[in-house]
């Protein structure tokens, strides 16, 4: 993926005649973002779950989106976050509808799984449900049961 935000540079370098600063990119879980950019920064972050889901509207929109913000932030300043600076970069640098939000199942993707111990019942994340299901034990702190599956 950081080659698809490296590659709207390519494209963004291209169409602008000049060069810009490559971000960071980082794949951290950040609630229901898909993506974000850390413009001070010079960074954006991914919804490595969302993108493992979704990777074609991730390839066609929501990088070219995220990397828009960068590049509107390095061309003009503090402006609209979605104002006219940044939808004209949407339709002629990359060819994209500008729409501001992407629509993502982020339940699904972060679905929990509900285990039990002598006290309590958590929720467990997908991960550690497989880390289960693959011999690990996790006990309860207060009690000091093993979690089972509810
Ligand atoms: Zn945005
Ligand atoms: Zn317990």
């Amino acid at each position: 993926m950081t080659d698809a935000v490296f590659y709207c540079f390519e494209q963004a370098e291209q169409y602008f005649c000049r060069t810009f600063e490559r971000p960071v990119v980082t794949f951290r879980r950040s609630g229901k973002n898909a993506g974000t950019a850390f413009l001070q920064q010079n960074r954006v972050n991914f919804h490595p779950m969302l993108f493992k889901e979704n990777a074609d509207a991730f390839l066609s929109d929501v990088i070219p989106h995220e990397v828009s913000h960068l590049l509107v932030w390095t061309l003009f300043g503090m402006v609209q976050p979605h104002g006219k600076e940044w939808q004209s970069v949407m339709r002629t640098v990359f060819n994209c509808s500008p729409d501001t939000t992407h629509q993502f199942d982020v339940k699904r993707v972060t679905r929990t799984f509900r285990y039990v111990c002598e006290c309590d019942s958590y929720e467990l994340s997908t991960r550690r449900h497989n880390n289960i299901k693959r011999g690990a034990k996790y006990k309860c702190k207060k009690c000091n049961a093993l979690l089972r599956v509810f």
